[in-house]
């Protein structure tokens, strides 16, 4: 991969990135725990909650609260890991480099999403 070009301020980008990093990991531990084997997996609930409860309501009850924190953890998880990558390049030093085209990506792109992966041209 291309080395990062000097077109952006990393530092800048990586306080922004720590800050939001650590606003994902509140709301993420609102909704669920770390996975005690893999750092970069989230799950749904209370670590210590059985979903599987002595009375059938509480039991509905679990599940249904299981699957409300899927469906707001699921994105949460996915922008932690692109955060916490866009992190890592900056260690790299691979920064603000399209991964599909290796060309520069846009600074008006990084300002509005600092773990953007690609280019204007490459983002869908
Ligand atoms: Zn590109």
């Amino acid at each position: 991969m291309k080395k990062q070009t000097s077109h952006i301020d990393t530092e800048y980008f990586r306080k922004r990135l720590e800050k939001e990093l650590s606003t994902l990991e509140a709301d993420l531990k609102s909704v669920g725990h770390r996975n005690t084997e893999n750092a970069r997996d989230w799950e749904p609930g209370a670590n210590d909650v059985d979903i599987e409860a002595s009375d059938p309501a509480d039991t509905a009850d679990n599940i249904e609260n299981y699957e409300l924190n899927t469906a707001i953890l699921k994105p949460l998880e996915i922008q932690y890991n692109d955060v916490r990558r866009a992190l890592d390049k900056i260690k790299k030093g691979t920064y603000g480099v399209c991964e599909i085209g290796g060309e520069p990506i846009e600074k008006e792109r990084l300002e509005a999403n600092p773990a953007a992966k690609t280019c204007l041209r490459h983002k869908d």
